[in-house]
């Protein structure tokens, strides 16, 4: 299968923790925290609809002025999600320039913050361009479930942990994966084309199976069933999963938090700031060890564990991804 998700670190392991997730055929991509972006192109920062932050150290956080600075003077909207206190923070960010030209400009770009709180509390405010970021649109709401972005394709999922403050990890899920078998396209007489994506989404928003479909032919249109092409071209997979998880003590409480967010993912980026001889180190800054990473992702049934967030005491970092991955195959025991 195509995988729909294309996760990446943003920089090298030992560099700001951050992840890209990139969408196949679709230019659109997701980023969770804001830490230094400069490997990322102008081009792909702007295909960022969504940013998910674990919290505002200034290592997940230095990289929203360039997120911004791209985006102003366009007709977009980014979303931002992450801990209590984001409101504020982003207003103390954007207070920090000065907009009068802004104002004036035809495009207006919108903050949609929402900043998640114990118990599923949330808040959201938004900052416009036009209004020269001023604060507005001040809601509040209940969330269940953990689920902050629901559309037909994927959702986003999130847990709040300990990190001595709150520190948010989430998950991305992918609903249903949609194959197209080419083979049958051909067998069909069907070609490929923008037509599929059609396809793929009444079937992701449950279309009925009478619903007709425009499907390119060889000689030209042709109208079939929405339940015709699901028997003769299609095959559901169950979707990926992508976690991220940075910034959080090992202790009980969190481990359970963080457990069942994860369950089952597919990739699992994990923070591996500290090896296991300086856990006492870890607790005191509440990070996790590699090994406890590792133990963590195994715990889960995890497929694939992406070290990352290298302490800079390590000459060699990679002996953390290496405790990690050791823990995570159970080796060594
Ligand atoms: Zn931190």
């Amino acid at each position: 299968m195509k995988p729909l998700f294309h996760p990446r670190l943003v920089n090298t392991p030992e560099g700001d923790p951050g992840v890209l997730v990139e969408f196949l055929f679709e230019r659109r991509a997701l980023l969770f925290d804001l830490g230094d972006n400069t490997p990322l192109s102008p081009r792909t920062l702007l295909s960022v609809t969504h940013a998910f932050i674990s919290h505002t150290h200034m290592d997940h956080f230095i990289g929203f002025d360039r997120l911004v600075r791209l985006l102003v003077g366009r007709n977009k909207q980014l979303h931002l999600f992450g801990p209590p206190g984001l409101i504020d923070q982003v207003g103390h960010k954007l207070a920090a320039y000065t907009w009068n030209l802004v104002a004036n400009y035809r495009a207006d770009f919108a903050l949609a913050v929402t900043e998640l709180g114990s118990g599923g509390r949330a808040r959201h405010a938004h900052y416009h361009s036009r209004d020269a970021f001023r604060r507005s649109g001040e809601t509040e709401s209940v969330i269940s479930d953990g689920l902050l972005v629901d559309e037909p394709q994927f959702s986003v999922r999130h847990t709040l942990l300990d990190h001595r403050i709150p520190s948010v990890a989430y998950a991305l899920e992918e609903k249903q994966h949609i194959n197209i078998w080419k083979n049958r396209l051909d067998e069909l007489g069907l070609k490929t084309g923008p037509w599929l994506r059609e396809l793929k989404r009444a079937i992701l928003v449950g279309e009925a199976d009478d619903t007709p479909v425009r499907a390119k032919g060889e000689d030209g249109e042709r109208l079939l069933s929405l339940g015709e092409l699901k028997r003769s071209v299609v095959r559901i997979e169950p979707g990926q999963k992508v976690a991220y998880v940075t910034d959080t003590a090992g202790h009980k409480a969190n481990a359970e938090r963080i457990l069942q967010l994860i369950s089952g993912a597919d990739t699992l980026f994990i923070e591996t700031p500290f090896l296991q001889e300086d856990a006492a180190m870890a607790n005191e800054k509440y990070h996790l060890t590699a090994a406890r990473a590792g133990e963590l992702a195994r715990r889960a049934g995890v497929g694939r564990i992406v070290p990352f967030h290298y302490s800079a005491r390590y000459p060699d970092g990679e002996a953390l991804a290496r405790e990690a991955l050791a823990a995570f195959e159970q080796r060594d025991r």
